[in-house]
């Protein structure tokens, strides 16, 4: 995995210490610890109201915790009002000064400080190179395109170079493509500053794309954190394994060494499996399909989309439970037709229910 270098000293930034947040009855975040190491790129991730935003604005200072606190560089932030905290906030609709051009929008912050002018402009030009906008400097922004506008923000939040800078959905006004150019751009200029930066999002490619780790919010909970081929090869719940990538999950008891289920008994890895309910997750890539009778979990073709370089196959059980598969097989299947499908036993996971 390819981190910041500074990130594998392992430094913690930021340091949220039971924070919980309730608005009447209504628990938001309930007593969330978090990590965050200096020069990573973390995203919250998760489901709508799982509680993202309002622990960005914990972060910053826009709303109090009902307890917990929070350290930046060890110090005891928690109380710390928003204009004191060294936190630069870059927002989805990039909040640009519509009159000034886009090296006086960076200049900004600098000239806020009582920065002298020689360094104001070092710095302003330093920061446009990195984000590439320097043949744009003494335009408006509103002469520039959404992908450079959003770069102008970032610029104008890493030129005072804050211990943290919070990102909010800052792509979700683009269109895909440049989403995802944006997404790569984000990522070397992260690099190249060295920030920390902790980045929400409730899309999981973007944080799969983006993320040295992902913090997945669940309930105001966090319901893993790790790097996002942790998260995606080890996730340790369904529902992690639901919300990142495509699983199929099939639901049954353990005994012994194998899993008993409505459509037959399943190898499971040998040793130490806890008897009782559990539900095993096998990836769509790591499912194959065969003809029927092949042994396997039997079933009819619902669905075949074509994309590109692969087929994806939906395949309805008898009991109505879909399962996906990818295909890269040269003969189309047919709706209806008849087929089995197995697995390495090294591919599934195992979990708990
Ligand atoms: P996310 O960013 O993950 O979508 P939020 O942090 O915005 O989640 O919201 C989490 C939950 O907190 C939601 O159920 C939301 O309705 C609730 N919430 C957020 N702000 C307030 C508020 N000011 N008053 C009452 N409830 C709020």
């Amino acid at each position: 995995m390819t981190t910041h270098a500074s990130f594998s000293t392992k430094k913690v930034k930021l340091q949220a210490q039971k924070v919980a947040k309730s608005y009447g009855q209504t628990q938001v975040l309930a007593d969330l610890d978090l990590d965050v190491y200096d020069g990573e790129l973390l995203t919250l991730l998760g489901p709508s109201g799982s509680g993202k935003t309002t622990l960005l604005q914990i972060v910053c200072g826009l709303v109090e915790p009902t307890s917990g606190r929070l350290l930046i560089d060890g110090k005891d932030e928690t109380w710390t009002p928003v204009h004191q905290r060294d936190i630069g906030v870059v927002f989805q609709n990039y909040a640009l000064f519509p009159h000034l051009t886009v090296e006086e929008n960076i200049a900004f912050p600098l000239r806020m400080r009582r920065l002298p002018g020689n360094e104001i402009n070092r710095k302003v030009k330093q920061v446009l190179e990195m984000v590439e906008l320097g043949h744009v400097a003494t335009r408006l922004p509103r002469a520039l395109s959404g992908g450079q506008q959003q770069r102008i923000a970032l610029a104008r939040c890493l030129v005072y170079q804050p211990s943290v800078i919070l990102m909010d959905e800052p792509l979700g006004a683009l269109d895909r493509q440049l989403r995802e150019t944006m997404q790569m751009e984000i990522k070397r200029i992260h690099r190249e500053s060295g920030a920390t930066i902790i980045f929400v999002t409730h899309d999981q490619e973007e944080a799969l794309a983006l993320s040295d780790r992902i913090c997945l919010m669940n309930e105001g909970k966090i319901a893993q954190i790790g790097s996002p081929q942790e998260i995606y090869e080890r996730p340790q719940s369904t529902f992690v394994a639901e919300f990142i990538g495509l699983s199929n999950i099939l639901d049954g008891q353990v005994h012994g060494d194998s899993l008993h289920t409505r459509h037959g008994i399943f190898p499971l890895m040998a040793g130490g499996q806890q008897a009782g309910n559990a539900a095993l997750v096998i990836r769509p890539e790591h499912m194959r399909l065969g003809a029927r009778g092949n042994g396997g979990l039997e079933g009819q073709v619902s669905e075949s989309v074509y994309a590109g370089s692969e087929t994806r196959v939906v395949v309805t059980l008898a009991g109505g439970e879909k399962f996906i598969v990818r295909s890269s097989a040269q003969t189309p299947l047919r709706i209806g037709d008849h087929v089995s499908l197995d697995w390495d036993v090294a591919n599934s996971r195992l979990l708990a229910v």
